[in-house]
């Protein structure tokens, strides 16, 4: 059976005393409501709110966007209305499940990016939210894509890249912007993505070799500052890797191969300081590049 547990877990995590009263009776209304409805994929119709709001959880969104998010769908494939959920939610959360709602019906057009995103936050009803919701919702539905036909894959594919990726880029949320680029790289340009995850793959070792190198430079030099600090590598995306190459026109094995580092400052009470101190050292050894 399908459960909440899971999502409640995931949120605990971070609000410990979150209430969660609203979020299982959202569940609730929503399992009773989409009861019967099925996905693409055969699961019932209820797993795709909890992916969306397990999704959310995981970026650390607050309780109503978790409720509102669970509830996304209802009135736009459900009998259940707005006012309904005004009653039952509050304001707040049948704000974001109209603006989620409205939002699907807006068609964007070939607009500049700026445009687009701006009709995008007045859709929402200006409450960024509304933004975030979507964006995890797209991104469970690009993650189940292989279930629709291709030439739908190929539309929503299109529609991803040039609205949402942007739209995740602008409002900072990287883990989403990533993994719907990469999504939506293996549908567009499949035969890129794979040779460039195959790419990726082989160069493992030598990526690995050069960060060891790198960090031989740099531990002795942050101890000698007295940084404490650990040195991992960080290997570049290979969506992005195979983006910035085309733009450059160079090969993707160079960027695939540039050793990448992170540096992390261990500190119970880390000191902007001292993270500029460690960015000097690098700065120290290898020459930025401007
Ligand atoms: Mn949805």
């Amino acid at each position: 059976a399908v459960a909440i547990g899971p999502l409640v877990g995931v949120h605990r995590r971070q609000y410990p005393h979150a209430e969660l009263g609203i979020l299982e009776q959202a569940f609730a209304v929503a399992e009773e409501h989409h009861r019967g409805q099925r996905r693409k994929s055969g699961e019932p119709f209820i797993t795709h709110p909890l992916a969306v709001a397990t999704i959310l959880a995981d970026l650390g969104m607050d309780t109503t966007t978790l409720a509102a998010a669970l509830l996304h769908d209802t009135v736009e494939d459900t009998r259940y209305t707005i006012a309904q959920t005004q009653d039952a939610f509050g304001l707040e959360v049948a704000h974001l499940v109209d603006g989620v709602t409205k939002l699907d019906r807006v068609r964007f057009g070939a607009d500049a990016e700026a445009e687009t995103i701006r009709k995008m936050i007045v859709a929402g009803g200006r409450d960024l939210r509304v933004l975030v919701i979507k964006l995890a919702d797209r991104l469970h539905n690009m993650r189940t894509l292989r279930y629709q036909p291709p030439h739908k894959q190929e539309r929503i594919a299109r529609a991803t890249r040039d609205v949402l990726v942007p739209l995740a880029d602008r409002l900072g949320i990287h883990v989403l912007k990533r993994e719907l680029e990469g999504l939506c790289f293996a549908v567009l340009e499949p035969d890129e993505e794979a040779a460039t995850l195959r790419l990726h793959a082989e160069r493992a070792r030598h990526r690995a070799a050069l960060t060891a190198e790198m960090a031989r430079w740099l531990i002795p030099d942050l101890r000698e500052a007295q940084i404490s600090a650990t040195v991992t590598e960080r290997p570049r995306h290979p969506y992005s890797a195979y983006r910035t190459t085309r733009e450059r026109g160079g090969g993707s094995d160079e960027l695939l191969d540039a050793a990448r580092v992170l540096v992390l400052i261990n500190r119970d009470d880390p000191s902007p300081g001292d993270c500029y101190a460690a960015l000097g050292l690098v700065h120290g050894r290898w020459r930025p590049v401007p």
